[in-house]
């Protein structure tokens, strides 16, 4: 939806009120989210559209909430999607966002897989550098730290006929969150019930859909009961590793023939996990600068053949990757009463390539190394 005829989402029409009563940033080292409110910046940015003019002016305004009619499609059909990036302050003082093309690339995919409309990505990606602008500064002042970007968009027309939206809202927020940094020890995942997928061959599992996450939270609560940071989704009966949590996961084995290091994840094309950015980034350092020492291979593999390279002694290491955690060593996977254990490296904090690897992406979201990924705001 959004058709050449209607007004395109355009960030030179902006209009901008600012807040009168600026919010409190709260203290560091205070845990702003469990149980409890998400807190945001000062501002957010919105765009409404209708399918008969199509995109209004974006606004600039204070942090609040919406009006929703009860009705609203979002509210009934899940017509929602949404991102998840972060702005960085470097070690050179200045501001970044992390390869925000690709987030909002990923975000036009979305709204097209659930009937929201179209825009244009590099309007968005202009509404998130205009809120970092004007809340950058008083939010995320000192270096090495973050912020957490949202971009999302609704259905919100006031119609309980199952269709496709003719009104939605487009926003940004910025909400200041902890620092998750690697778990002491690395993290532990279960595999996923029997009885329950996350994503399936036809489905949305690719999308950055809320549908994708209200259903996955009942078995990550019982994962999370059992002493376990996340689920690892497997798929069909064969076992195929898919995502852990709300991450990409990957393992470091040598290759049962070769012997050769390989760098594996699943693989793209079936369109069951999320086109990850930290994913992507992951595989485009890892190929470029291992060179001959460890192969990127991005195909199915099965739990199966995780727990034989167990046996056979080849696994090195394993990691999650995703924006929240960012690159997370995995010390454990537990699948139908076997422990699978990864190596955690001499101070426990990953394996050499989770280690490095990681260090490569910091370096580029903190500044350390300019490097095109790191977009300066
Ligand atoms: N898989 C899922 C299901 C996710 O929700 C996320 C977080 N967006 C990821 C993987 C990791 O993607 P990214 O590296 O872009 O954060």
């Amino acid at each position: 939806q959004n058709a050449s005829h209607l007004a395109p989402l355009d960030m030179s029409k902006i209009i901008e009120t600012r807040t009168t009563a600026p919010r409190e940033v709260p203290p560091e080292g205070v845990i702003h989210t469990f149980g409890g409110e998400s807190i945001c910046s000062d501002h957010m940015m919105t765009a409404s559209w209708n399918a008969k003019t199509g995109w209004s002016a974006p606004e600039l305004k204070p942090y609040g909430p919406f009006t929703l009619m009860p009705t609203a499609t979002v509210l009934h059909y899940a017509t929602e999607c949404f991102e998840g990036m972060k702005a960085y302050r470097g070690f050179d003082g200045k501001l970044r966002v992390f390869r925000p093309e690709r987030n909002t690339a990923r975000m036009l995919m979305s709204a097209k897989r659930i009937s929201l409309p179209a825009f244009e990505p590099e309007e968005l990606e202009k509404m998130i550098e205009r809120l970092l602008e004007v809340d950058g500064a008083k939010w995320l002042p000192r270096s090495g730290t973050f912020c957490y970007l949202r971009p999302t968009m609704i259905g919100t027309q006031p119609q309980l006929g199952v269709q496709q939206p003719k009104e939605a809202l487009l926003y940004v927020i910025a909400a200041y969150m902890p620092t998750l940094d690697t778990p002491t020890g690395g993290m532990k995942l279960l595999t996923s019930p029997d009885n329950t997928v996350r994503a399936w061959v036809g489905g949305f599992g690719y999308a950055k859909v809320g549908a994708n996450y209200g259903p996955s939270l009942l078995a990550t609560a019982e994962a999370t009961r059992k002493g376990y940071g996340q689920i690892l989704w497997l798929y069909e009966k064969e076992g195929y590793c898919t995502e852990a949590g709300a991450s990409n996961f990957f393992v470091v084995w040598k290759n049962k023939e070769t012997g050769r290091t390989e760098i594996v994840t699943a693989p793209l094309d079936d369109k069951l996990i999320l086109d990850g950015v930290t994913r992507r980034s992951v595989c485009e350092l890892a190929r470029e600068r291992l060179g001959n020492e460890a192969d990127v291979v991005e195909r199915r593999y099965t739990i199966s053949e995780v727990i034989e390279a167990g046996k056979e002694g080849r696994l090195v290491e394993a990691f999650a990757a995703g924006t929240a955690f960012f690159v997370c060593p995995v010390s454990l996977i537990h699948h139908k009463g076997e422990d699978v254990e990864f190596g955690m490296g001499e101070d426990g904090k990953g394996g050499k390539y989770t280690k490095t690897l990681k260090q490569w992406l910091k370096d580029i979201m903190y500044g350390n190394e300019q490097h095109p990924w790191g977009v300066v705001i």
